[in-house]
């Protein structure tokens, strides 16, 4: 049996549209916002990655598990790892660090091509 967090979050993470009454849950409760939160920073980090020059915390992760396993007590990690949705939030987390990387190998690049009047 889901608790009403679990089920909210894994909503969240799919995306799925929120009626009145889950997004009072959300609104109303600690854990369930922290993730959304969570979950709209990730998203607007991959969106805007580029422009932004963002790096992603370093607990980042962390965090998100965390706030799963007070979620979820006395589940294992290798549970949580054959989940969908958690294999989704991993994936969009290697999604903005391979921008990262694209970016910053993009700006080696260029920068001391520029800077020795070369033609990029
Ligand atoms: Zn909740």
């Amino acid at each position: 049996m889901k608790s009403p967090c679990t089920v909210m979050q894994e909503r969240i993470v799919a995306g799925e549209r929120l009626g009145e009454e889950h997004q009072a849950h959300v609104l109303g409760c600690t854990q369930c916002a922290r993730f959304a939160a969570d979950c709209l920073a990730l998203d607007s980090m991959v969106e805007n990655g580029v422009d932004a020059a963002v790096s992603v915390p370093d607990d980042f992760a962390d965090r998100v598990m965390r706030n799963l396993d007070v979620a979820n007590p006395g589940v294992h990690w290798q549970d949580f790892l054959g989940r969908r949705w958690i294999q989704v939030v991993l994936a969009n987390l290697g999604v903005a660090v391979a921008v990262i990387n694209l970016v910053r190998f993009v700006f080696s690049a260029l920068i001391p091509t520029a800077s020795l009047g070369g033609v990029p």
